[in-house]
Formats: C-alpha cells, sequence, structure tokens
C-alpha cells in the first residue's frame, strides 16, 4: 500500500551530521533489564525495531567506565575494547534493516555507586550518591586530573562505538543521571574553579565532552546530544529559564541532533494515568527549536500519525521521538507508511516496560506480548505461524488472555468462538478503565476486538456464562478458560494472612463491588495490601463522589509497587491533594469502639480510624472453578485439550494476562509442552 500523502513528511530523511536517517521515526535510547547481561536478547529486539521501520535505533545508557557503574541496574556497558564485538551485534541487527544505530554514552557520575566495580564515586562535589537504595556511599569531588581523565575516557568510548559500526554517538545529560548533568547542576555542583559557579562554567564540562566526541568520532558519526532541559524543581535544580536555555543557546549548532527531555525518567515517562495526552513535552522542543538549526528530537508517547505531523509542521520537532511507542508497537512506522493505521498497537502509558528494567528483569509490555521474548522464544511482534492443522477452538472469557489468545489462534488460522458471561467485552480492563486516570487501559481491549469483530471465523456470545456441563455438550475438542478472578473480601492479603473478623456491623465492599456500582456508605476506609494501582484509584473515585476517604496501609509509602511504574510520588501526592486521609504502617485488626481498630506493626501501638464502609483491597482469588470441574476428567467427556489462562489461574498485572493468552495460542495445542522453558542467556564458561 502508498503512504497517505498527509503523512509522508515523516518519511523524509534528515542529515544528521554525516549520516542520513532514512525517516523522522526516532526511537531514542530506553533501558530494558537485558543490556550487558543478556546480549542476544538485546540485539534480537533492537533488530525487530528497525525491521519495523524506526529510521534511528539507539541502546540504553551505557556505562563507558567502571566508575560509571549503576548496578544491579542492567545497562550498557563499554568499559574497555573487549565489549565492543558485544555492541557489534547490536548494531549488525539493527544494520541489517538500513536503520541508523546510536549508542548513549553514560558516566553516571554521583549516581552510580559502583556496587561492581567498587571504584570510589565521583561527581562535581563531595555528596551523598543519588542511586535508588539509598546506599551509604558518598561521591568525592572530582579534581582536574578526574576531569581530564573523564574527557578521555569520553573520547576512548567514542573511538570504540565507532569501531561497533554506530552511525550516532550520544553525550547525555539527561534524567538526573550523569556526570555533565550533575555539572550543570545549581545544587550538586559547589565548586569554586572554573567548572563552578556561573550557568557558563558549570556547562563547561558539557561543552567539553560534545567538542571532543566530535572530534574524535565526527568525520563519520552524528553527535547527539541529550539533553534534560527542566528537572521541574524549581531552584533546587536546573531549570528551562537558569541553565536550560543557556545551554541551548551557549552550544546551539555544536551537537548534530539535539534530543531534548525533562528530567527526572519520571517526568520524562510520565504514565496515561497522570498525563493522558500524546506530546506533553512539546513546549520545551519548540524552545529548543527556535534556538538551533539542527534536527530536534522529542518525546511524549506519540502513536498518533496526525499529532506527529502536526508537530513537524508546527515546528515543534524534526524527529519523533520515541521509547514506548516504539516497545508496546515496534512496526508502527511501517503501519503508518504502509497505510494500516488502525492496526497500531498504541501504548497505553502503563509502565510496565519500566517495571521490568527496575527490577532488573527483561523489559515486557502490556500491549505487545513479544516484546524482551524476541530472542528466547522467536517471537515476533507481527508474526505467527499458521497452523497446518486449524481447529476450531472454544474460548471462555473476554478480558485480556481470552482476547489475546483469540486473536492470535485466529492469526495461526483456528475459527474461535468465545463465550463471555456479561454483555460488555474486556473483562477487567473494561472495568478498571473506568477508575480515575485509567481510561487508557481499555486499549487492550480495543487492539483485540478492533481484529476479533470484524472476522468471521470469530464468533463471540455475550452474555453467556457458561457451565462446566454447557462446555461439555458444547463438544469442542479444545477449550481455553480464561474467566478472570476476583477480589477477596475476608481481608486476607499479603501482610496478613488470617481473615479479619468481627466487621458484621460494617459495609465491607471489594474492588469489584465498586466497579459493579454498589455504593458506599459514609466515611470509607479503603485498606491496600495490594500496593499497585487498585486502592489509590479506588479511592480517589470514592472521594470524587464525595465520601470521606481514609487510605490504610500496611507499606511505608502508598502504593510501593508503583515505584517501579515511576508513578509513586504523583500518586502519594494525588491522594493529599484530593484530601484523602492517609494512614501508613497500619494493619487492620478489626472492629473498633468507633470504625476499624488498626495497628502499627511496629510499635503495636493501636488506633481506632473511623469508617461505615471498609474496601478491601488485598489479593484476588482465581476463578477457576470451571477449570477445576473439567480439569481431571475433560478427556473423558471428548475434550482433548484444556487449558487455563491468565488471572483464573494466577491473578497478576494485565501485562501477565496478555502474555498467557499470546504463550498459549503460539504453543496450542500442546499446552504443556513449552520449547523455550529453559532456555536462558547464559554467561561464557570460560
Ligand atoms: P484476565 O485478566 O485473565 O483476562 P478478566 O477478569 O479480565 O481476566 O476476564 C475474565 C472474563 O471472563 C470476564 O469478562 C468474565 O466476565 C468472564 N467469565 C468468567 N467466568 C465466566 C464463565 N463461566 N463463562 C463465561 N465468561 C466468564
Ligand atoms: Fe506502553 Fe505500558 Fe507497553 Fe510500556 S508497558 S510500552 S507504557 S503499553
Amino acid at each position: 500500500m502508498t503512504t497517505d500523502p498527509k503523512y509522508a513528511i515523516l518519511f523524509e530523511p534528515v542529515k544528521i551530521g554525516p549520516v542520513t536517517a532514512p525517516n523522522r521515526f526516532y526511537q531514542v535510547p530506553h533501558c530494558n533489564g537485558m543490556a550487558h547481561a543478556r546480549p542476544k536478547a538485546l540485539a534480537a529486539m533492537r533488530g525487530v525495531k528497525a525491521e519495523g521501520g524506526w529510521g534511528v535505533v539507539s541502546t540504553e545508557e551505557v556505562e563507558i567506565h567502571p566508575s560509571a557503574d549503576i548496578g544491579p541496574s542492567i545497562e550498557g556497558r563499554l568499559w574497555s575494547d573487549d565489549d565492543i564485538p558485544y555492541h557489534a551485534k547490536t548494531v549488525e541487527a539493527i544494520h541489517a534493516h538500513g536503520s541508523l544505530a546510536a549508542i548513549q554514552l553514560a558516566h553516571n557520575g554521583m549516581y552510580a555507586a559502583n556496587l561492581y566495580s567498587r571504584l570510589a564515586p565521583m561527581g562535581p562535589s563531595h555528596q551523598a550518591v543519588l542511586s535508588g537504595a539509598s546506599e551509604p556511599v558518598q561521591a568525592r569531588a572530582m579534581d582536574k586530573d578526574d576531569i581530564r581523565a573523564l574527557r578521555r575516557w569520553y573520547r576512548d568510548a567514542a573511538r570504540r562505538a565507532q569501531i561497533a559500526g554506530y552511525d550516532i554517538v550520544y553525550m547525555y545529560s539527561g534524567h538526573g543521571l550523569t556526570t555533565p548533568m550533575h555539572f550543570l547542576s545549581p545544587t550538586l555542583n559547589t565548586r569554586t574553579d572554573e567548572y563552578g559557579g556561573s550557568v557558563e562554567n558549570r556547562a563547561r564540562l558539557i561543552g567539553e565532552l560534545i567538542t571532543e566526541i566530535k572530534e574524535e568520532v565526527g568525520q563519520t558519526c552524528g553527535v547527539a546530544f541529550r539533553f534534560g532541559v527542566d528537572e521541574l524543581k524549581g531552584s533546587e535544580g536546573i531549570t528551562w529559564d537558569q541553565e536550560g536555555r543557556a545551554v541551548v543557546e551557549m552550544f546551539a549548532e555544536l551537537p548534530d541532533l539535539w534530543d531534548v527531555n525533562i528530567a527526572s525518567w519520571a517526568n520524562d515517562s510520565q504514565t496515561a494515568r497522570f498525563s493522558p495526552n500524546e506530546g506533553y513535552q512539546t513546549d520545551y522542543t519548540k524552545e529548543v527549536k527556535s534556538l538551533t538549526t539542527k534536527p530536534v528530537v522529542g518525546v511524549g508517547r506519540f502513536t498518533s500519525p496526525d499529532a506527529m505531523v502536526s508537530k513537524i509542521r508546527g515546528g515543534l520537532l524534526d524527529m519523533i521521538g520515541a521509547a514506548r511507542p516504539s516497545i508496546a508497537d515496534p512496526f508502527l512506522p511501517n503501519k503508518i507508511r504502509d497505510n494500516r493505521i488502525d492496526e497500531i498497537r498504541e501504548c497505553i502509558g502503563c509502565n510496565i516496560c519500566v517495571s521490568g528494567d527496575m527490577l532488573s528483569a527483561p523489559i515486557r509490555c502490556t500491549q505487545n506480548p513479544t516484546m524482551g521474548e524476541e530472542w528466547r522464544r522467536g517471537w515476533h511482534p507481527e508474526r505467527i505461524a499458521k497452523s497446518d492443522e486449524p481447529e476450531p477452538v472454544l474460548i471462555v472469557g473476554a478480558g485480556p488472555a481470552g482476547l489475546e489468545a483469540a486473536l492470535q489462534l485466529s492469526n495461526r488460522g483456528h475459527s474461535v468462538t468465545i463465550a463471555e458471561a456479561t454483555k460488555d467485552l474486556g473483562g477487567r480492563v473494561l472495568r478498571e478503565s473506568r477508575l480515575p486516570g485509567m481510561a487508557s487501559y481499555i486499549r487492550v481491549a480495543d487492539y483485540r476486538l478492533h481484529y476479533l469483530l470484524q472476522r468471521p471465523e470469530v464468533e463471540i456470545y455475550r452474555d453467556s456464562e457458561l457451565t462446566a456441563d454447557d462446555i461439555r455438550d458444547f463438544g469442542f475438542d479444545h477449550v481455553i478458560l480464561a474467566t478472570g478472578s476476583h477480589w477477596r473480601r475476608d481481608g486476607i492479603g499479603r501482610a496478613q494472612r488470617k481473615a479479619i473478623t468481627g466487621l458484621d456491623a460494617l459495609h465491607v465492599m471489594t474492588p469489584d463491588d465498586i466497579m459493579d456500582g454498589v455504593s458506599a456508605k459514609g466515611r470509607v476506609i479503603v485498606y491496600d495490601l495490594d500496593h499497585y494501582y487498585h486502592a489509590t484509584t479506588i479511592a480517589e473515585k470514592l472521594r470524587t463522589e464525595g465520601h470521606d476517604v481514609a487510605y490504610v496501609s500496611d507499606a511505608a509509602i502508598v502504593a510501593p509497587f508503583t515505584a517501579m511504574t515511576l508513578e509513586q510520588s504523583r500518586v502519594q501526592a494525588s491522594l493529599y491533594s484530593n484530601g484523602i486521609d492517609v494512614h501508613l504502617n497500619r494493619e487492620i485488626v478489626g472492629a473498633g469502639a468507633n470504625g476499624i481498630l488498626t495497628r502499627c506493626p511496629y510499635s503495636g501501638r493501636e488506633e481506632d480510624i473511623e469508617a461505615d464502609t471498609l474496601v478491601l483491597v488485598t489479593e484476588r482469588q482465581p476463578n477457576d472453578a470451571l477449570y477445576l470441574a473439567l480439569k481431571n476428567d475433560h478427556a473423558a467427556t471428548g475434550i482433548k485439550t484444556l487449558t487455563c489462562i491468565g488471572d483464573a489461574y494466577a491473578p497478576s498485572t494485565v501485562a501477565a494476562a496478555i502474555y498467557a493468552g499470546h504463550k498459549a495460542a503460539r504453543l496450542f495445542p500442546d499446552f504443556d509442552s513449552d520449547p523455550a522453558e529453559f532456555i536462558w542467556e547464559r554467561p561464557s564458561p570460560d
């Protein structure tokens, strides 16, 4: 198919110093939990991005020296010549599809506790390291010899990157992570020499490093500058007015490309819950563009080609930067090129991808179950093997697991019948998408239903709650149960292994009740042992409906898992700004004289919290009654294969349900024989 002329501008080549990107789609650097530990998986993943049409495909941040070691985070490494061959593999995978390969060189300075290399951290000043685990370690102030050494390390790394075959070499000063950014900071840099004090002095290192990387490799490589122009911390950090604008003005024409964002990572990669719109950073890229003639890249969860074109035509950007949209749909550019816009698998802005990296696990994605499995399982986001023997399959449940299994089985050529108990399709994503800030989750169902509803060989029965006898009577040879889960009503959860008793006088509810529209009464306590988004979104919904709401949790911070999705501070602030009472480090004991009796697990101190309604957001139980009823005798009743997937098997994230549905469809009909089960990337035994 030919490209719609209105999108042709997106496919214009862009010159970046001595190299030329084939189009304006730019996969900016992003972490992935693979990097130096899983180089084969990394190369395969980057290769798929290039295959999908991203004109530039970048690495994650790459440590240039042992003193930049941010382990246990798994980032790239280019400490010495010995690391070059690993990078060459990634470059080869990117070049195989005609894209440019970019490397993001990073010296993490006072962000790096150097837990592996065990070197003393270094930064502009004597200060505690900034890394996340509060290591009792300080960075020492760099002297002039250290600065000279740092400049040499950047030159060495740039040369190694060039040998590995990279086309674009980054100098990275963003996300609060790197030494040049620490030098620019008005709070981290307290020096009194020519590298401290005025903005010009604090920016000196930035100018030196870009200049020297250009001297080293600029003949053959484009040199990009990734710059966090504002930390959104006011006078406590870098601001556009004080430092950002000044740096762009000082070095406007020095790099071959400006890759612009706001720091920290939590500000750059905002979730849809707190930043629902595309292009939320273009106020900054627009300013940068007005100050330089060099191409400007910016991000902002772009998935709509119309929005992309309008940003380019409006002079806000030259290249469409993307990390998450390229993760959710590595083939986004090709789909626009080929006029298949409605096939784009849109990012939902949940940051489950980030959680993989934060936990040092390979990247995963809610929308794209193949992400991170390109090498280990050989999964491709757009291709799935056709079956030699198409068969009819019954899928019970139209939540994410059932819908993904149905879509992929249909893609494999099987005919699929879906039975769903309710009149609406989508299961939990439909219900949860109605909670405050969660609207984007409906994209998980919409993407799959877009195909399923138009395929004649897919039959969908709504309002069809099946029993085990119904399933036996239907006579399907193959049955997939994706019946989901429900929230417990007894208070049992991770910190509390016994049911809470004595609550009869209270109105006890679960998230299911709230999502079903049951009304809460009076003052409400939302009790969070789940620690993800469910309790806080429900608390906010109840508050919006006019209830006095108290949030009670055993944890020391609100919704701790949301730290893994970069949302935690916004989630906690949002409860306060919504006027919700927050009670942390408190477990519920039972009924109190005046509501609910809670106890501090450390001091044992007890406290009553007034309440008429208690919403228990503790743990879920699988809806596995059908599975248990059919499991042992299914062969005798004529069902050849039976499997249970998603939350009905083990309640987890939406990402896990999509993954389970995808895996079942790939393995079908032999659900129990998984060729990749024991595959992992082993370190070399040498
Ligand atoms: P998952 O995340 O694993 O996909 P969900 O809870 O989102 O799980 O979806 C499960 C779906 O299964 C829900 O839409 C629910 O209504 C449906 N369901 C549960 N039990 C039955 C049943 N016996 N017959 C048909 N549909 C069912
Ligand atoms: Fe987008 Fe969520 Fe996928 Fe990340 S995990 S790319 S935020 S859909």
